[in-house]
């Protein structure tokens, strides 16, 4: 990397850096970011500036964003079965909300990458550091699992690579949407863990107009979650640097003022789709909290992604203590952001859901009526409760028909 752009990417980490881990050995980690920094990337830029196309139809109205997956990809389950499952089901639901809604879809997955997880809080109940997904430390409740290991960057890199070559392979052979391998899949996570994303930063030649930009090749596209969306933190800095597309959560303390100040950060360039907003509000609170947002930033001139997140604002614990989601109060976010923005005369653009293609029983309702009683049957998750396939596929049909130009 050009030395002006390393030192740029130094001083966007310098700033405050919320849900790093405490790692016992800085030495180590250099040497596991020295070895990351000559891997061969997980994605090309070539296929990350076809999704930044896609993504500005989508900014313009003509295209409809759906991302979805686990909450957290663990190591030991991201087998061709796991993967397959999330792949078809995307692409499942991406052609329901094709034929009714009348618009192409471009499908994101969350995978092939999802390992960092950001924690309320430090420790757990027993007094142990916390579980961080698997790319920082192990899920088991021992002082020995929970010991970050820089090491596990490296296996997060090796899965994420294998898994990125059975998305390739599962759509070259037609196993998923037979007839369409024309149809472009993407990959994305959360940018979390800053010593891995910073790792995977390549600088490719004659990409990008005007300044070369590194590109973080982990993913497609990354994210910056509702915790680590701080504007003076390091999170916001190292995302202002990448060519890639970028998406920032927005939950309902988030000010029309914040918005505007990530979208001329993040699209200092006036680039339609360069951002992805992804409110997860809540369904008490969308309705409210979005409408000022979303009138702000339409009159910044900018053209973002508006992406609904049902899941995250409509989390409960169960008086069993399971983490879940009513499926009609995350129907009833989708509902409440689509008359947000059909009242605004602005485009509500995509759908982020936490799904499997498994048939877990981890969210309630749907059309297999789950309830609480039904939750330790198949809970499997290693963090948030997913839409299990049927959940996933009715949200889908249910979004379309709420989508259906009338
Ligand atoms: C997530 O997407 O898993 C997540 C932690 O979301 P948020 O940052 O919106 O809370
Ligand atoms: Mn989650």
């Amino acid at each position: 990397m050009p030395e002006h752009l390393g030192a740029a990417v130094d001083r966007a980490l310098a700033r405050p850096a919320p849900q790093q881990p405490q790692w016992p050995d800085p030495e180590a980690v250099r040497g596991v970011r020295a070895v990351l920094e000559g891997v061969a990337p997980v994605v090309t830029a070539e296929e990350v500036d076809r999704l930044r196309a896609h993504l500005a139809s989508v900014a313009g109205g003509t295209a409809f964003l759906l991302q979805g997956g686990d909450c957290a990809e663990t190591f030991a389950e991201t087998t061709e079965r796991s993967i397959a499952g999330t792949v078809d089901t995307l692409h499942r639901m991406a052609s329901t909300l094709t034929s009714m809604a009348g618009l192409p879809v471009v499908r994101v997955g969350r995978l092939a990458g999802q390992y960092a997880k950001p924690r309320s809080s430090p420790t757990d109940a027993l007094g142990l550091p916390a579980y961080r997904g698997d790319i920082v430390n192990g899920r088991e409740a021992t002082a020995g699992a929970r010991a970050p290991d820089p090491r596990r960057m490296l296996r997060a890199y090796v899965n994420s690579a294998s898994a990125m070559a059975v998305i390739r392979a599962l759509h070259a052979t037609g196993t998923v949407v037979p007839g369409g391998a024309d149809t472009g899949f993407f990959t994305s996570h959360e940018a979390l863990l800053l010593d891995y994303e910073r790792a995977m930063l390549r600088v490719v030649d004659g990409h990008e107009r005007g300044e070369p930009k590194p590109y973080d090749l982990s993913a497609h596209f990354l994210w910056i979650g509702e915790r680590t969306r701080r504007p003076d933190g390091a999170h916001l800095a190292f995302a202002e640097l990448l060519a890639n597309p970028i998406g920032v959560k927005i939950g309902p303390t988030t000010t029309p003022e914040q918005a505007v100040e990530y979208v001329e950060r993040l699209d200092p360039y006036d680039e339609p789709g360069r951002l992805t907003l992804i409110s997860r509000m809540g369904s008490g609170e969308v309705r409210r909290v979005l409408p000022p947002i979303v009138e702000k930033v339409a009159a910044s001139g900018h053209a973002v992604v508006w992406q609904c997140d049902p899941m995250h604002g409509n989390t409960v614990q169960t008086r069993t203590g399971y983490k879940t989601r009513h499926f009609d109060q995350v129907l009833d976010e989708v509902r409440g952001f689509v008359e947000v923005h059909r009242a605004l005369g602005t485009h509500p653009g995509g759908l982020h859901v936490e799904l499997t293609g498994a048939d877990v029983t981890e969210c309630l309702g749907g059309p297999q009526h789950l309830s609480t009683t039904d939750l330790p049957h198949r809970y499997t998750t290693a963090c948030d409760p997913r839409l299990n396939r049927t959940q996933a596929l009715e949200l889908a049909s249910l979004t379309a028909e709420i989508l259906r130009p009338r």
